[in-house]
């Protein structure tokens, strides 16, 4: 149980008959990363600017450090927000925009300057007071967005896929340092993201939404070793995802494989599941290799095999389902080829079944 510092209780937002946030209920600790993650449409903009303030709160509550927010305009809340625009003031030098908020809170120009300097210090942008927002690149235009919303000193930054619009490599580079940063600073933070590594790297507990709600919240690990529906399972990492009838003796019966095979649960026959594989679980053998007793098999015709940097990929079809495996690029070599016909092997203890 998460002692709570953001407590959202009953959240529900309406666009018309379009249900975007669905009584969401969640509690978020003092200095947690929390990641709000999902494809888009699924609701964790919506999400984010209730607590911003800047949607109206209609049913439910969000309530930060035990005050409710339902009545507080969006400024008088001890939140700020950074957006993957930076919305920088173009015409303000990079000092003028980070001490632009500590101004407008009532400090003097001499402290003003100080709170921002400090904070520009923090993100590593110190020597850059003088420039304007055009003189720099996304990454630092991004990092004097953070100094601006850490200069306020507010309880809680919200983030709004605010490394979308940088390359691959500085994206990376930003994740550690936001996730530095956070740590540095004990901040709360609460993060939209629709990237689910970005989420893995930088939260503490993710939030998987779907269709206004949330469906799963929980660390990385526990979010993708024990995904609690085919939704989460899919959504983060990639899986195979069998789709599974439980037979009268309890087995699962896989028509598309036509196989049939033990695994265990407590269902009731007829009921409709879904058993995940994730790829790296499962190893390639010959197909005539002695089967040991706690591995189950399924004969797979190899379609596809795709080396992507530090795994390789080998995609295969057994009759009308489709599999893949992945092993490290660096590990275990293959000899396997397209159009061979191989066995896909995996521990009983390794597959899950999934009932929703
Ligand atoms: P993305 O990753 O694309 O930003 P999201 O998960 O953040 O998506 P939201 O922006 O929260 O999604 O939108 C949730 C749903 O609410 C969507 O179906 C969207 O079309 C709808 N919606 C959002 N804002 C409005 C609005 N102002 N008027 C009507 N519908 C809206």
């Amino acid at each position: 149980m998460v002692n709570s510092f953001i407590s959202i209780r009953n959240l529900t937002k309406r666009y018309g008959g379009h249900l975007a946030l669905d009584h969401i209920s969640v509690d978020i600790a003092e200095g947690e990363f929390l990641a709000l993650l999902g494809p888009s449409g699924c609701g964790k903009t919506t999400l984010l600017r209730s607590i911003a303030g800047f949607i109206d709160i209609e049913e439910g509550d969000v309530c930060i450090d035990g005050n409710s927010m339902k009545h507080l305009p969006a400024n008088r809340r001890p939140v700020n927000t950074v957006f993957q625009n930076y919305a920088l003031f173009p015409h303000l030098s990079v000092l003028d925009n980070v001490s632009y908020g500590p101004r407008r809170a009532g400090k003097n120009k001499s402290d003003a300057c100080n709170i921002a300097m400090d904070s520009l210090e923090t993100v590593g942008m110190g020597s850059f007071f003088d420039r304007f927002p055009n003189q720099l690149s996304g990454g630092q235009q991004q990092r004097v967005a953070l100094a601006r919303a850490i200069a306020n000193k507010p309880k809680v930054l919200l983030l709004d896929e605010p490394l979308g619009a940088l390359d691959l490599k500085l994206r990376k580079r930003m994740q550690m340092e936001l996730k530095s940063l956070q740590q540095r600073l004990g901040m709360t933070f609460v993060f939209v993201t629709h990237d689910q590594e970005e989420a893995l790297v930088m939260a503490d507990r993710i939030a998987v939404m779907d269709a206004g709600k949330i469906v799963q919240i929980g660390n990385g690990e526990e979010i993708y070793n024990a995904p609690n529906a085919r939704y989460v399972a899919d959504f983060i990492g990639d899986a195979n995802l069998l789709d599974c009838v439980v037979a009268a003796d309890g087995s699962l019966i896989n028509t598309a494989a036509n196989i049939k095979f033990h695994a265990e649960h407590d269902l009731m026959e007829n009921t409709q599941v879904t058993y995940l594989l994730r790829p790296e679980v499962i190893q390639i053998s010959d197909i005539d290799a002695p089967l040991k007793n706690d591995m189950l098999a399924l004969p797979a015709l190899v379609e596809r095999i795709m080396f992507v940097g530090n795994a390789t990929r080998i995609y295969a079809r057994s009759k009308g389902q489709e599999l893949v495996a992945q092993y490290p690029s660096s590990g275990q070599k293959h000899f396997y080829q397209p159009g061979q016909e191989v066995s896909f092997r995996w521990s009983r203890a390794n597959g899950q079944v999934l009932t929703r």
